[in-house]
């Protein structure tokens, strides 16, 4: 599914995308800001986590992996720390636009985009857009630096 929409509290535009089943990574949001980690499935903190629950606690348990990986991410800059599920807030406002035990169709995971970024797929990318893209990322999305020292 995929969806634009207005922010009940603000009006700011927001995209809602519903992952794809072969993405091969982890998106956790942080618990009170808009802000995100990507955390890949094949990440070698991930793998040290992996077969530390494996050796240690004889454990194959998905959730008990999503639970430590959780608590070494480092906090977010506003202070929270970051889920794999929590409410998804505004981009503009913090307001919580998607409950937390709202998933995505078919069970994946549900993307957060502000709704400029949403195109058709005939559209084609505007230069001004992309330039806003790179400035959305460095501010709400984090993919090095996340881990707290092992
Ligand atoms: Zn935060
Ligand atoms: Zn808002």
């Amino acid at each position: 599914m995929t969806e634009v929409f207005d922010c009940p509290h603000c009006g700011f535009q927001l995209w809602r995308l519903d992952r794809s089943p072969m993405c091969d990574e982890w998106v956790f949001y942080c618990v009170s800001c808009p802000r995100r980690v990507e955390v890949s499935f094949y990440d070698t903190v991930v793998n040290v986590i992996q077969n530390q629950l494996r050796s240690k606690e004889r454990s194959n348990d998905y959730k008990a992996l999503i639970e430590k990986i959780e608590a070494q991410l480092k906090t977010c800059s506003c202070g929270g720390h970051y889920k794999l599920t929590v409410a998804k807030r505004c981009f503009n406002c913090n307001a919580e636009v998607i409950e937390k035990d709202d998933h995505g169709s078919m069970g994946r995971g549900i993307e957060l985009y502000p709704g400029i970024f949403y195109v058709d797929e005939d559209d084609e990318l505007d230069l001004a857009i992309e330039v806003q893209y790179v400035e959305f990322e460095e501010k709400f999305v984090r993919r090095e630096n996340i881990w707290k020292p092992l």
